[in-house]
């Protein structure tokens, strides 16, 4: 089948290198894992983005994807997917599930992945276009992701993919012993910071602020 968004993912993977190598003091790493790395270039973007965003779809940007909810950009994915540190047999909670994106990264580094999304719209078409496109080992609720998925954890990594005022207590409670969790803290719409979020084998807590960031806002009831 012909690839008419190659060299748009080439050039998105170059872009994604140097980012990377730029902000590696927030990152830990210079370059990002080969399985980070891979997903980005494997998992195909413009099926995650409305029709008319097709040009646009492999640019190193966010882009509106309805219900005033965006896609994120490649490099906050890259950048969160690489600062989970996932094994291969890893158990992943992502909190706003969007179109799905982030998810299907998560996906093709880690063994099984569980979503949250609150807009029931985007939750439903989310779930249709990971089975759709054969991502089999993730699953999306609709639901208020500030609660986590406490059937299914503790999980090794956990990404909050909206801005939280303050790091949410229960999915903190729902990172298992050496779990890593990076959720962006501040008010939405503003600039938040990435804040690492680790739970050590003896289940101490430990909390550091990184790189600044964008995001549209966490909103729950909690
Ligand atoms: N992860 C997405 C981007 C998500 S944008 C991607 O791969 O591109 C943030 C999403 O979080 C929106 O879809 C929004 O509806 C959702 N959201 C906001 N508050 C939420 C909450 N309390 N629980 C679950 N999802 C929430």
């Amino acid at each position: 089948m012909q690839d008419n968004h190659a060299e748009a993912r080439r050039s998105l993977l170059a872009e994604l290198d140097a980012e990377v190598a730029e902000t590696a003091r927030w990152l830990g790493v210079a370059r990002l894992d080969a399985a980070v790395r891979d997903a980005i270039a494997m998992v195909p973007r413009h099926e995650f983005v409305p029709r008319w965003e097709w040009p646009h779809a492999w640019e190193n940007r966010p882009l509106a994807i309805g219900h005033n909810q965006t896609i994120s950009q490649p490099y906050i994915v890259a950048a969160m997917t690489q600062m989970l540190r996932l094994e291969p047999g890893a158990r992943v909670l992502e909190i706003g599930t969007g179109c799905g994106y982030q998810a299907a990264v998560l996906a093709c580094v880690a063994a099984e992945v569980w979503s949250v999304e609150r807009i029931p719209e985007l939750a439903e078409a989310a779930a249709a276009r990971l089975a759709r496109l054969g991502y089999a080992n993730v699953h999306v609720r609709r639901g208020d992701g500030a609660l986590g998925w406490p059937e299914a954890a503790p999980f090794d990594g956990i990404l909050v993919t909206a801005a939280a005022r303050d790091i949410p207590p229960d999915l903190v409670d729902q990172l298992a012993p050496g779990g890593r969790m990076v959720v962006p803290v501040g008010p939405g719409g503003r600039e938040q910071v990435l804040t690492l979020v680790t739970r050590d084998k003896a289940g101490h807590i430990g909390i550091e602020p990184g790189l600044p960031v964008a995001f549209v806002p966490l909103i729950t009831d909690r």
